[in-house]
């Protein structure tokens, strides 16, 4: 039994990742709740971290330029970004159950691989396919390759993708022949032509549902 799994969103809270950074941001330049409420408004809205460095730079130019505000934000994350309640618990029954598991996520392998060993969950998954390393992103049909050869299995049907993107995880587990797993934190799913084999609404149910 092989399960895939996302990280962002996931495994880890970004969510709360992103909330703790704002707050010790705010909190080192002493900023006000209008400019705390204009960054979560800008993370929702701005598209990438690009534009939102580029955003956030030019609202607040004594905070560092684009390039720098970005590069120490990578540097924090890892730190501030914690695994959603009851992962761990949940890897470590799968694991002791004979499950392989494996990490596959976008993102820049510093970013990624911190947040991995920083919550712990380095320790008790098998390995982890992030894209910068690879070379591609979800939903390429590649890197879940990659991902499965790391997890020593060759039978795509007996595997299963868990993750929270429809398109990324579900729609790309799915176009790459894998049982498919939406965490869907109490959304509706929005594709009509791929439907997930199985749904959750949090991160624990899903590892949980796995383990039956
Ligand atoms: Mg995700």
């Amino acid at each position: 039994m092989i399960a895939l799994l996302d990280l962002d969103g996931t495994l880890t809270g970004r969510a709360a990742g992103f909330a703790a950074w704002a707050r010790s941001f705010a909190a080192e330049w002493s900023l006000g709740d209008d400019d705390l409420r204009w960054l979560h408004r800008l993370d929702r809205t701005a598209g990438g971290r690009e534009q939102f460095f580029d955003a956030l730079s030019r609202r607040l130019p004594h905070t560092g330029t684009p390039e720098r505000l970005w590069h120490d934000y990578r540097v924090r994350m890892p730190e501030l970004t914690p695994a959603f309640p009851g992962v761990l618990a949940h890897l470590r029954t799968l694991r002791a159950s004979g499950w392989r598991l494996v990490v596959v996520t976008n993102g820049r392998s510093q970013t990624q691989v911190g947040k991995l060993r920083r919550t712990g969950i380095a320790d008790v998954v098998h390995g982890w396919c992030v894209s910068e390393d690879v070379g591609v992103r979800k939903p390429d049909p590649a890197i879940f390759a990659a991902a499965l050869a790391l997890a020593g299995g060759s039978d795509r049907t007996a595997a299963w993708m868990v993750g929270d993107d429809p398109a990324a995880d579900v729609v790309g587990g799915h176009a790459a022949g894998l049982r498919t797993h939406w965490v869907s934190h109490g959304l509706a799913w929005p594709e009509s032509e791929v439907r997930p084999d199985a749904v959750s609404a949090s991160p624990a149910q899903a590892l949980a549902a796995l383990a039956g």
